[in-house]
């Protein structure tokens, strides 16, 4: 895993944010997600690339770039990506160009990354607001990937005892919003990146 950032660090303030989101599966993060792009153009998505086999129902260039383990190696090791770890065996990275494109022309990008990128982008000395999502409690995440209904037992058991993990690295982060209520949720993110853009320093 490693975090390549030299223009990254020197980012002019009108240069757009980069906003870090993390979420346990079962926190609502894509629906919060979707309803924030729809609202606002300024803000746009990175789409990381995979190594991961697709899902059902997910698209290339749209849920992610999905490639083979020797094409992310490629790009890898040419400085292709901005970020990069290895989640339960797959490769997932954040392609460079993307963000140094999206945030050059103004708009605020928002990555999507486990905790390990969220703390390399960190400790690369990255000007990001990073940002948690979780469910009101464990049972209440529980309750919703059961109604989700696309996983086995094995498969929410492995996400709930993962999520246990993840919730307790939730003070590494800058902001920790709890979706309980989706519409308030959707609010608290759209003010995090409002206060993000108003920040002194962003200021001309
Ligand atoms: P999934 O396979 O369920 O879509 O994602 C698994 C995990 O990988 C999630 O925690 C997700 O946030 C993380 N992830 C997705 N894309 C990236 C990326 O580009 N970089 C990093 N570091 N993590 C990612």
């Amino acid at each position: 895993m490693s975090v390549e950032t030299d223009r990254e660090v020197k980012r002019s303030p009108a240069s757009g944010l980069v906003i870090i989101i993390s979420a346990p599966s079962g926190a609502g993060k894509d629906t919060i997600l979707r309803r924030v792009l729809a609202r606002d153009p300024r803000i746009a998505y990175s789409i990381s690339m995979t190594t991961r086999a697709p899902r059902c129902g997910e698209r290339d260039g749209y849920d992610y770039y999905f490639v083979d383990c020797a094409t992310f190696e490629r790009v890898r090791d040419s400085g292709g990506l901005f970020e990069w770890a290895e989640v339960h065996g797959n490769l997932y990275g954040t392609p460079r160009e993307e963000v140094d494109r999206l945030t050059a022309s103004g708009k605020d990008v928002i990555l999507e990354l486990d905790v390990q990128g969220m703390r390399n982008v960190r400790e690369a000395g990255v000007d990001a607001a990073t940002i948690f999502i979780m469910a009101p409690s464990i049972e209440e995440l529980e309750r919703r990937l059961t109604a989700r209904a696309t996983d086995s037992a094995e498969e929410i058991a492995r996400r709930v005892a993962r999520a246990r993990e993840e919730i307790k690295e939730r003070h590494e982060f800058d902001y920790i919003v709890i979706n309980d209520d989706l519409n308030t949720a959707v609010e608290d993110l759209e003010a995090i990146i409002r206060s993000q853009r108003l920040r002194s320093s962003r200021q001309p």
